[in-house]
């Protein structure tokens, strides 16, 4: 199946070019299925990594990229404008943390991220403090590839060692441990909070995937942790950054996951679903004290501006996409596919070799007690009509909302049949 050409000349992500793993060539995609170059047809539990929340190929999300086609694909940001980037903004600002008022766009995730660190280093030059520079975060955490992106991910799978002294040095703390259902553990705090009261002198910020961690290791924890790192960020002048990138546009059944502890932080970045996956756009949205702080400063302005800054075709299918999910009964729909996740998932906890299985809103984790062969379970994940892709002990799905509940059935029925035969492959 694996396309000769694609296996001697192009990088996949996180792949070897001696020893690349299988690659499966797609010939389209619609609703929440994948056909493959042979005709086989797959139940997509991924969403393309978060991001295809209305499935492919969508009759809607389709004509907007159409109808904008028609008037300019692209256009600079510089000195111009348009109306996708202002209708996006305002459907933005409606649906996230009021106190956030600016937004700036840009082309990725990991970008996105790198405007938040940059917001939060010029936010205190400007007030004198060239100092606060540093950052601050947990462990398990994940936000993107780019280097300072890069340098505060988790240390240990975020691979520090590889890019050694070329990485700027971060403060880590623990991981959140009370889990999102748990009663909260007071002692979860404390780490965080001595590093802070040691450090806050050069830390410009914290930053966090509130509620979920995502590809640091699938992880959902209190929603208090967030509550009491906003008062500390308050107490010892950190700004607070919230990574949504992964968490947000309904995934983890708030439409943002900041609503699960009502704690507004002072930058925000969104990603990944934002154009619903159909191409790459994010936005880091800020408050107007951090907007004006940084305007005041000595260089008057935000240091940055990408080529495809707002690019008019991911602003419109943006906009249409984050008009039809909240126009539709999201909430109910996510909570319909968190039953089915956890009605199919959670029996898998008696396995001896299942540590743990858990589900918040639209997303479904299995952790095994070892680490699974990606390319063999792959395989069979892809012989039985389902696409999943598992890493680590990782065995998790996030469906395309849009599946059926039929799909849903099918695609689990078939992930717990695989996850029983991995009896004794370890
Ligand atoms: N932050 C989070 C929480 C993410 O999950 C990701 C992508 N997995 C990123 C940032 C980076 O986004 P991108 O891949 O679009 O650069």
């Amino acid at each position: 199946m694996t396309d000769n050409f694609d296996l001697e000349h192009i990088w996949h992500p996180y792949t070897s070019m001696t020893q690349p793993l299988p690659t499966f060539k797609v010939k389209r995609a619609y609703g929440a299925k994948i056909e493959l170059d042979d005709g086989k047809t797959l139940i997509d539990g991924m969403s393309s990594w978060w991001c295809a929340i209305h499935g492919y190929n969508h009759p809607e999300l389709n004509q907007a990229v159409t109808d904008q086609l028609q008037n300019m694909s692209h256009i600079m940001f510089g000195g111009l404008t348009h109306d996708p980037a202002i209708e996006l903004g305002k459907i933005l600002l409606k649906i996230t943390p009021p106190s956030l008022d600016k937004i700036f766009y840009a082309d990725s995730g990991s970008v996105a991220v790198e405007v938040a660190l940059k917001m939060a280093v010029q936010f205190w030059a400007a007030q004198g403090q060239p100092q606060k520079t540093n950052f601050i975060t947990t462990r398990s955490g994940y936000h993107g590839d780019t280097w300072n992106a890069m340098s505060v991910c988790d240390p240990v799978t975020g691979m520090h060692q590889i890019f050694g002294s070329s990485l700027p040095n971060r403060l880590f703390v623990a991981a959140p441990q009370t889990k999102f259902h748990e009663e909260w553990n007071p002692q979860d705090i404390a780490e965080l909070e001595q590093a802070i009261q040691q450090n806050h002198e050069k830390l410009a910020a914290l930053i966090i995937e509130p509620i979920v961690q995502g590809a640091g290791g699938m992880r959902f924890y209190h929603p208090e942790y967030l509550r009491q790192a906003k008062a500390l960020c308050e107490k010892y002048h950190l700004l607070l950054i919230f990574d949504e990138i992964a968490t947000g546009f309904g995934r983890t059944g708030k439409l943002f996951a900041w609503e699960h502890a009502q704690v507004e932080p002072d930058i925000m970045c969104l990603g990944k679903g934002l154009t619903g996956g159909y191409m790459t756009l994010s936005a880091t949205l800020t408050t107007k004290h951090v907007a004006e702080t940084i305007s005041r400063g000595e260089a008057g302005v935000f240091m940055h501006g990408p080529t495809f800054m707002a690019n008019p075709l991911a602003c419109a299918v943006a906009l249409k996409s984050t008009q039809l999910l909240i126009e539709q009964d999201w909430e109910a729909n996510i909570k319909r596919i968190e039953q089915q996740l956890s009605q199919h998932l959670v029996p898998l906890n008696q396995l001896d070799y299942v540590a743990d299985v858990r589900v918040l809103g639209a997303i479904g984790v299995v952790e095994l007690t070892f680490n699974v062969d990606m390319k063999t379970l792959q395989q069979q994940f892809v012989d039985r009509g389902i696409w999943i892709r598992p890493f680590g002990k990782l065995v998790y799905v996030m469906p395309p909302y849009v599946i059926t509940q039929q799909e849903l059935s099918d695609l689990l029925e078939q992930l717990v049949d695989v996850v029983k035969t991995l009896q004794g492959a370890h």
